[in-house]
């Protein structure tokens, strides 16, 4: 008997089809503008993300199933069809000097593994005219640990290796 199912664990990595196929071959990924729909449950604790942003957090009854989470998620869907996708990504810290922008990806931190430091909401990688100039795309994956900056536009201190704004 499989241990899973006797407790009721529904963790797992869930891509709800789009409502309506009748066929294996109707199946549609669900989304929600251009946004695809995926699902992470931890023990009865449930992440919906759109489009790889994490969107709400919702425990789930203890009657639920597997195929619960599914509707489930359509059924969100649907409501958020309506209205536009609230924009989770909170405000930059600052203002940036003409030229720079920020590339607007959440960060979770910044440093790999055991060198890994909290970041701020807020903070983003800067790009300039646009583009990355930083060896490491993303600030997860930086391994400079040499704690250098480096000021761009007189106004914003960012990690040498990925960009990150530390000011
Ligand atoms: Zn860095």
């Amino acid at each position: 008997m499989n241990q899973i199912l006797e407790t009721g664990d529904l963790s797992g990595f869930y891509e709800p089809a789009a409502p309506g196929a009748r066929t294996v071959r109707d199946t549609r990924p669900l989304f929600v503008g251009s946004g695809r729909v995926t699902v992470v449950v931890e023990g009865r604790t449930a992440y919906l993300f759109i489009g790889g942003s994490a969107h709400l957090v919702h425990e789930l009854p203890a009657t639920f199933e597997r195929r619960d989470v599914h509707s489930w998620a359509q059924q969100v869907a649907a409501e958020l069809a309506g209205a536009p996708v609230p924009e989770v990504l909170p405000e930059p810290l600052q203002e940036l000097p003409a030229g720079l922008s920020y590339r607007m990806e959440a960060v979770t931190g910044h440093g790999s593994g055991a060198y890994r430091t909290p970041v701020n909401r807020g903070r983003y990688v800067v790009l300039v005219d646009g583009e990355s100039p930083w060896a490491t795309r993303r600030p997860e994956d930086c391994l400079d640990t040499s704690d250098r900056g480096v000021w761009l536009g007189g106004a914003v201190l960012v990690c040498l290796s990925c960009g990150l704004d530390c000011t």
